[in-house]
């Protein structure tokens, strides 16, 4: 049974994938933008949580012979330091990947960034495979920054490594390293905090990639700002999922020329939600508003926006520092 709550036996599988990527230029027999990326590698470890901690019980790593991308690039050379010889070692990506979903059983899936299960999906869908992987998701990346009090910053899992004192005793950059790495850096964080706290930041990050988790909206054009916001108001009102009224767990408020409120749907979980008020060229205003699951980022940048707000107003805190660029996705 497909779950994210977190109680002993609750399995994890850290996970981390290495692809190779079309060569600049060169012509394919297929539109490019359907595979970005041809997955070459995929490491794995499985952790069982038990009491507070994370035991490691069995690994999985596998080298996978791209069919499609089958020179390395010079990028994904220069960081993976593999040679295209190596390509050959590996196994078709279908056998690998059936093996993988194996391993992985009813484990939650964790990575560092939310980019690899979008990759392994888009590959899945290229090769013709089903593309739902039937697990939750969870981006350690995040929850790191939460516990290590950087929040709202991305760090590499090389600097959660050296955050942490962990030996670094492998090249960084190949899954199986990589996957290892996150692994270590995610029983770090348990022993490090109270296991309630993490297991509550958990359960309330893990996504289900298998459906889609960010929403947005554009308004019609609109003679003045207040108008514009008001055009998005039943967007940021329904679960865009399934439809019901959203509960309100931070009311929308208003800082520069940003909308926030942190909403809820109590059958899908928390949502974050922004709108902007743009201008085009004609001088009319729109809205343009994001809704998404909310991520540990996300929780840290509402709250943030928030208290900046319940302390300076409307026009957010005020100068002499220039007034910070919002490029939040
Ligand atoms: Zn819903």
């Amino acid at each position: 049974m497909l779950s994210k709550k977190i109680t002993d036996g609750t399995e994890f599988v850290v996970f981390d994938m290495e692809w190779n990527q079309p060569m600049p230029g060169k012509e394919y027999p297929f539109d490019v933008s359907r595979l970005t990326g041809e997955i070459i590698e995929i490491g794995a470890f499985k952790y069982i949580y038990d009491n507070g901690e994370l035991i490691y019980k069995s690994s999985f790593s596998t080298d996978i012979a791209p069919v499609k991308y089958t020179k390395l690039h010079y990028h994904v050379k220069k960081v993976t330091h593999k040679k295209n010889a190596d390509l050959l070692n590996g196994i078709p990506f279908k056998e690998a990947y059936l093996a993988f979903r194996d391993f992985c059983g009813d484990a939650i899936l964790v990575g560092w960034g939310s980019s690899d299960p979008s990759m392994l999906k888009m590959n899945l869908e290229f090769f013709e495979m089903d593309p739902k992987l039937n697990m939750f998701f969870l981006d350690l990346q995040p929850i790191f920054s939460l516990f290590a009090g950087l929040q709202g910053t991305q760090r590499s899992v090389e600097a959660a490594v050296d955050f942490y004192n962990i030996d670094k005793n492998e090249f960084f950059h190949s899954a199986t390293a990589d996957a290892h790495y996150t692994g270590a850096v995610f029983e770090e964080i348990f022993k490090h905090n109270k296991p309630s706290a993490v297991i509550s930041a958990i359960s309330s990050s893990s996504i289900d990639p298998d459906v889609p988790s960010d929403f947005s909206f554009v308004g019609p054009e609109c003679l003045d700002g207040p108008s514009a916001f008001a055009t998005s108001k039943k967007f940021m009102t329904t679960c865009p999922l399934c439809g019901s009224g959203l509960n309100v767990k931070i009311p929308v408020f208003r800082i520069r020329k940003s909308q926030y409120a942190l909403l809820e749907c109590k059958e899908h979980g928390e949502l974050f939600s922004r709108t902007r008020v743009k201008k085009n060229r004609e001088g009319n205003y729109y809205a343009a508003s994001v809704l998404r699951f909310a991520t540990q980022n996300d929780y840290w940048l509402v709250a943030s926006k928030k208290e900046e707000f319940d302390k300076y107003g409307e026009k957010g805190k005020p100068a002499p520092q220039p007034e910070e660029e919002e490029n939040e996705t």
